[in-house]
């Protein structure tokens, strides 16, 4: 696949099902320009232990790395992090990171994790905001737009509280309220130092039938003069290119003729047919 890069991924050095050789192999059999590990970073979460790389990540390094060398003048090896808004660790000496909101914090002061699974969700709007998802939404927007303002070289699953939604259970991504929240934290990121992504994770999971972020999103962003990044945010081998074809679609849809690719030398525009 000619075009596109995939280094939004995970392993089994994180919560992925497959081993970082076997991840940089699929990759190299779809024909990406570039791969990009992104491990889960370290939080101090008891429930997030054997789903994040250690508070060390020397051997996660050092893995990826390898497989730079073994794959040097056929495919880019690229060594990047996700960053979560709780994290204990920084980027410092990446290539890249992916700055991802997985959690709110609610007015209890607890941190909450909204793309879990659907009954935490209701949990946190019921317990924390007595019902309202918008405020819900609010507080997720929260923690987005502080993360946006980090100025990350990826802005991660810019709605990932619509994880669940897709049957608008939770909220209506077309209320007033709700496109506020969104849109402000979307105006906090920079569009000089930062992507967005199309994100097919939820697709390949079957949450979803639609990549993230929603049209809105896209539109605004690119009216901001941002640029877009085609990502699978792959837990296996078989879903390291998982859905482009759409997410290229919905970049299109949003008035983008190209997306950007990380590489070895740095950012590269291509044009969005894959
Ligand atoms: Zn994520
Ligand atoms: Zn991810």
């Amino acid at each position: 696949m000619n075009n596109v890069c995939s280094v939004h991924t995970h392993s089994t050095m994180c919560d992925g099902k497959d081993t970082l050789e076997s991840m940089a192999r699929a990759a190299f059999e779809a024909g990406v320009v570039s791969f990009g590990a992104s491990g889960h970073s370290h939080t101090p979460m008891p429930e997030d232990e054997g789903q994040v790389l250690p508070v060390d990540m020397t051997a996660y390094r050092t893995e990826v790395l390898r497989l730079r060398e073994a794959y040097a003048g056929r495919m880019d090896v690229l060594l990047g992090v996700e960053l979560d808004n709780c994290t204990d660790v920084t980027a410092e000496g990446f290539d890249y990171w992916i700055g991802s909101a997985h959690r709110l914090k609610g007015p209890d002061g607890r941190f909450y994790t909204v793309d879990w699974n659907a009954d935490l969700l209701v949990a946190c709007q019921a317990e924390a905001f007595r019902g309202d998802a918008y405020a819900m939404a609010e507080a997720y927007y929260d923690a987005v737009g502080r993360m946006a303002a980090r100025k990350p070289t990826i802005l991660g699953h810019i709605d990932l509280i619509t994880k669940f939604n897709e049957d608008g259970g939770f909220f209506d991504e077309g209320d007033p309220r709700y496109r506020a929240a969104a849109l402000g934290a979307l105006h906090a990121a920079d569009p000089a130092e930062t992507l967005l992504e199309i994100n097919t994770g939820a697709m390949s999971r079957g949450y979803r039938s639609v990549p993230y972020p929603a049209l809105f999103l896209l539109r605004e962003w690119r009216a901001m003069g941002g640029g877009v990044i085609l990502t699978a945010d792959a837990h296996s081998a078989r879903a390291i290119v998982h859905g482009y074809a759409q997410a290229a679609e919905l970049a299109r849809a949003a008035g983008f003729a190209r997306s950007v690719l990380l590489t070895l030398s740095g950012r590269e525009e291509r044009p969005l047919d894959i």
